[in-house]
Formats: C-alpha cells, sequence, structure tokens
C-alpha cells in the first residue's frame, strides 16, 4: 500500500522583483505599480509514490525545491498544481525555527509546538520529561529559545516531532547540525521507526547517511 502519492504536483512562487530605473518607473512608482514578479517553478510535475514503510532518501542541491516537496506533503503548503494524497499521520520536522517562538521558554515552546502537531496537551505533559531527556535540554528548560544554538533547536525539534504517534516522518536536513553523539541517536531512531513499518522521508546531504538507511532515493534538479 502507498502511504504517500504525489501526481503532476507543481509548486510555482512569484518573486518580486522593483525595477527603479528612470522617470517611466518613477511615475509608475506613483502609482505603485514598481513592483513586478516573476513566476519560478520550484518543483514541476512531480509524480512520486511512496510505500508504506518506505525509508525514502531525497537529495538535491541548494533551492532544488527538497523543503518545498517536504512542506507539500506536510500539508504546511498548497501545489500550484497537482494532488496529494496521504495515508496516515504524518510527523514533519521541517525546517528549523518552523513554528518555534524565540521569546518564549523551551518548555513552553514544548507546549506550543506538540499543539501545533496536533498532539493533546495532557499527552504533551506525559511525555514532557522524555521529550527534554532526548533533546539533552534538563538545564536549558527555562531558557528563552532564542538563546539555544542550532544544534539545540535541532534536537528538541527533533525530539518533539518523534513523539507524535505517527506513521510517516519527514524530515529535512536539519538534523546534519546536531552533534555526532545526537545524530547517533537519531539513527537509532531511524532504526526503530524502520523496524515498526513506519515510512520515513529524509532530505539529506549525508550521502553515507542515506546509503545506510534509504531503500530508495530520488534526487531533485533545478529547472533547465
Ligand atoms: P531546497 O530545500 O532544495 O534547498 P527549497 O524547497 O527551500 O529548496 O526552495 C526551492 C526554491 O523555491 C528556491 O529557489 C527558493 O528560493 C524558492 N522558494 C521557496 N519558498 C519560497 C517562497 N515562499 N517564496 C518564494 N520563493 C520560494
Ligand atoms: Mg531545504
Amino acid at each position: 500500500m502507498d502511504a504517500i502519492i504525489l501526481e503532476n504536483v507543481s509548486k510555482t512562487f512569484k518573486i518580486p522583483h522593483d525595477y527603479k530605473a528612470g522617470i517611466k518607473s518613477y511615475l509608475l512608482g506613483f502609482f505603485n505599480l514598481t513592483h513586478c514578479y516573476e513566476r519560478f517553478h520550484a518543483l514541476k510535475n512531480i509524480n512520486l509514490r511512496v510505500r508504506q514503510g518506505e525509508f525514502l532518501g531525497i537529495i538535491g542541491p541548494n533551492g532544488s525545491g527538497k523543503s518545498t516537496l517536504l512542506k507539500i506533503i506536510a500539508n504546511v503548503i498548497q501545489p500550484t498544481t497537482g494532488r496529494v494524497l496521504v495515508h496516515g499521520k504524518i510527523s514533519p520536522f521541517l525546517e528549523l525555527g518552523v513554528g518555534f517562538q524565540g521569546e518564549l521558554t523551551v518548555k513552553e515552546n514544548v507546549y506550543l509546538y506538540g499543539v501545533l502537531l496536533g498532539i493533546q496537551q495532557k499527552e504533551i505533559a506525559r511525555r514532557f520529561d522524555s521529550i527534554i531527556h532526548f533533546a539533552e535540554l534538563e538545564r536549558f528548560i527555562d531558557t528563552k529559545l532564542k538563546n539555544l544554538s542550532s544544534g539545540m533547536l535541532a534536537r528538541l525539534g527533533f525530539s518533539i516531532a518523534i513523539q507524535v504517534d505517527a506513521d510517516i516522518l519527514l524530515v529535512d536536513e536539519v538534523l546534519a547540525v546536531g552533534d555526532e553523539a545526537f545524530q547517533e541517536k537519531c539513527y537509532s531512531i531511524f532504526r526503530k521507526f524502520k523496524r515498526e513499518g513506519k515510512t520515513i522521508l529524509l532530505v539529506s546531504h549525508d550521502k553515507s547517511l542515506i546509503r545506510k538507511f534509504a531503500d530508495r532515493t530520488i534526487r531533485l534538479h533545478h529547472e533547465k
């Protein structure tokens, strides 16, 4: 059975250009028309099926649309055209900082982020200690998030994401900022999830990591 099906999925962003050259654009500016937009194809006609229990590696250069693809699957953004079908509950661990609030403490963020991921408040309270323990942030529970390093943020985000009872785990390349010991812990989670038959999509530049875990790998390219 397929966990994820993408049919002809495309995503176009409008990227603004400011043109300020000469009197003409000055006059256009007067009418507030100085912005023009370029249509930018981040993803074009993606067809993809991911089997239940499959570990899919996603590679490709910066800007080739890897994060956009995960966000579309997680329903954080909608595709411009095409269809997305997902069977099962998703736990997304996307770009660092998505869903985090720098002015709030680690503890407050665990609750906030947990709720965003659809975990009940009571459930978060029950799992709070193991989230903090896995993230190794016992000393920093009352520290504002903006004072954590990117590695600590990655640990916290991943730690919350794996507490969701999900069927599908989406992991963007953020794990790379964690140190070696933490990465080892993440790998043991990957192995556990694989044993449990969960579907995992992992974006990474780490070829050996992909080789170690992925049943199949797709590569995204820049638009030609
Ligand atoms: P990757 O994760 O492979 O590095 P992304 O999916 O983040 O690439 O981005 C793909 C392309 O889409 C990039 O050129 C990026 O600048 C562009 N892009 C992503 N999000 C937006 C957005 N919200 N508005 C405009 N352009 C965007
Ligand atoms: Mg990315």
